[in-house]
Formats: structure tokens, sequence, C-alpha cells
């Protein structure tokens, strides 16, 4: 690793927005640096379809083992409520990468991105031993993991791999995620003229109102919470609403018992409005599936090894979030986030010590240079 590399490559990243669906400017970056180093990459169409300007980035490399792994970074960042500068002000203090605190530094996840080109260096440079690898540069990593949902995963010949994305420190792995669904309630009424004939509509809010006092929210368990946080419904005062929507989700790491409080939820409704004149309809999303990681599969198998060597304490982590890893996991490749150290993401005091940053790297490259 070229410390100096690898810190400008993150300070220049870190420079580009790119939020959700515009990461144009950071995969063209990541695409001049692949290229100058002689290797080809490929991208494919889910920019076109998932609505934003630029698709998944594929870079396939040959190394010393038949079998390879998969490494995925992801383009974009989220969009803070104030927007995004053009550019974002980088600065380095301490050895902490931070930015002026006007906007987020977006070190999730340019910090993947910055390992994994530096690996590709590191390969390109040297002719040590290490596995070929599947690196993908994913979209649309912050609304809903949609980028690597989309992928073709019948492309990708690697069954392990890592996400290198986590803000969880240098030394851990994600092994489990939840599942999570979306719901989308419409409760419909009959609108009327509220002064003039009241005694003709039925008030929507009213009986969503009624729904949502029986409606399950909060922390169900250990391993399930739902919530709802958005509703929407009514026009004036003066006329009596005949629709209102509500939109929540639902997460957990047991499937049945998420599917039992998917029932409970199905059921409110037409419980609740029995008689009332009311109806309600549920449309439920499967946004990602959940994922538990063996500590025997090989992925971890490698991180354990490798954390051993640099004498890092292993930490397995179970987490109640999500991203790239659960639509992997869930097409059968096994891969867990691999931590980063970055601080304080999606805040304007986001940062990454660039400590954490080379020892992140040094993990990574033992792993992928581990002989099986
Ligand atoms: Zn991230």
């Amino acid at each position: 690793m070229k410390t100096d590399r690898i810190t400008s490559t993150l300070v220049e990243l870190c420079e580009i927005p790119s939020p959700s669906g515009c990461e144009r400017h950071v995969a063209d970056y990541i695409l001049s640096r692949i290229s100058a180093l002689g290797l080809d990459a490929v991208e494919d169409n889910a920019g076109d379809n998932l609505n934003g300007d630029t698709g998944n980035i594929i870079v396939r490399v040959d190394g010393n083992s038949s079998s390879s792994l998969l490494l995925t970074a992801h383009m974009d960042t989220v969009m803070p409520v104030g927007g995004l500068p053009d550019r974002i002000n980088v600065n380095i203090t301490d050895g902490i990468v931070h930015t002026d605190q006007n906007s987020i530094l977006g070190a999730d996840d340019k910090a993947g991105i910055a390992i994994a080109l530096e690996l590709l260096h590191h390969i390109v440079e040297t002719s040590d031993y290490i596995h070929s690898l599947e690196i993908v540069f994913t979209v649309q990593e912050e609304i809903g993991a949609r980028g690597a949902a989309y992928l073709n995963k019948e492309s990708i010949r690697s069954k392990q791999g890592f996400v290198l994305d986590g803000d969880t420190p240098v030394g851990t792995v994600i092994v489990s995620a939840p599942h999570k669904l979306r719901y989308d309630l419409v409760v419909r009424g009959t609108a009327a003229h509220a002064a003039l004939e009241p005694e003709k509509g039925i008030n929507a809010i009213k009986a969503m109102s009624a729904i949502v006092a029986e409606l399950p929210c909060g922390k169900i368990d250990s391993k399930t919470v739902t919530n709802y946080g958005i509703v929407k419904g009514g026009n004036a005062t003066n006329v009596i609403p005949d629709r209102v929507e509500l939109i929540g989700e639902l997460r957990g790491h047991d499937l049945e018992k998420v599917q039992y409080v998917q029932k409970q939820i199905d059921e409110t409704p037409s419980r609740v409005l029995a008689c009332s004149g009311a109806s309600a309809e549920i449309v439920w999303t499967d946004l990602y599936p959940g994922y538990s990681v063996s500590l025997d599969e090989l992925c971890i198998r490698y991180f354990a090894s490798a954390c051993k060597k640099f004498d890092v304490q292993v930490d397995y982590i179970t987490t109640d979030g999500g991203g790239d890893a659960n639509p992997l996991n869930g097409s059968g490749i096994i891969c867990v986030p691999f931590g980063l150290g970055m601080k304080a993401i999606h805040t304007n005091q986001e940062n990454i010590k660039l400590a954490d940053l080379y020892d992140a790297f040094n993990l990574l490259l033992e792993c992928v240079s581990i002989k099986s």
C-alpha cells in the first residue's frame, strides 16, 4: 500500500458529491483509475432501470486461485436534508479526514472504494499470491441497496466475499442483519361537504386513527421492530377526507416472527373498520432479505486469520440496519460488511482516521491473500 496514494484517492473521492442516483462523476473517476491500470471494467444498466445516471461497475481480476472472491463498495452517499454543496471541502487534521462541517464527508462509502482501488494497484504492481477477485462498485445503496439488488447475481461467479462498507471498527464484520419490509396502508372513506352534508361522509382520517391506535408499533421483541413514519391525506378543512395513506416498515432477524407481526398488521384494519363503512388495503414490499452468516464460512475464516496475523481483536456484529450484503446474501453469495472505522456517518461530523483506513486495507489484503 502506498499511504500517500490511498489517502489522496480517499480525499479526491470525498470531494465529489454523489448522492444516490447521481453517482456519475464518482463512477467516471473509478473508471479512469481502472483503465489507467490497464484493467477492464463493465457497467451494467442499473442506471437506466433505477432512474439513476450510473450503473453498477464490475471489474474482474485473475489472481492465483481458480475460485474468486467478491468485494463491493457503494458509490452513492446519503443526500442530507439541506442538500450537498457543488464541492465538498475535505480536510485532514491530526490524521483524521473530515469536512469543514458544512456537509457530510462521504467516507461512507468512499473509504471502501479507496481501499478497492488501492488493492487493484497492489495487484498490478506486485506478483504476490492473491485470489481472483470480482469487484463491484454499486449504486443507490443508501436508498435500499437498490444497485446490489438489481445486480445480475448469475453473472457473479464468486460464492463468498466482503462488503467494504462499515461504520463499525476495524476488526469487525457484520454477520447478521434483519429482513426488511415496507407496507403502504390506504384507508378509503366517502367525501362530503363537512358543513352542508356531514352525515353523507365517512372520514378516512378518523378511520385511520382508529387503526393506528391498534397497529403494532415499536420494539416487538429483541429481534423484531416495526414503525409507521409517514401519513398523507386530506385536502381542506371543509371536506370530509376520503383517502388517507400510511407508510410503515417492519424489520426482524427471525423470519417466522416477522411473518407473525406482518399478519397482525394485515388483520388490524379489517377488524377495526368492521361496520364503519370505510375500507382499507395494505400493500407489502420486500425491501431486502435478512441474513445470518455462520462463523464456519470461508470469508469469516479468512477474516479471523487475518485479524490474528495483525493481532487485531475480532468482533462479530449483529446489526439492525441493512445494506448491499442483504440482497447479495439473499442471492446465495455469502458476504459480510467489513468494518472500516468510519464515524458519525450521514452527519456533517462524519470522519475517518487514516490509521483505520490503512489497517483496514492491510486486513483486507491479508484476507484475499490467504492460500486456501
Ligand atoms: Zn455505506
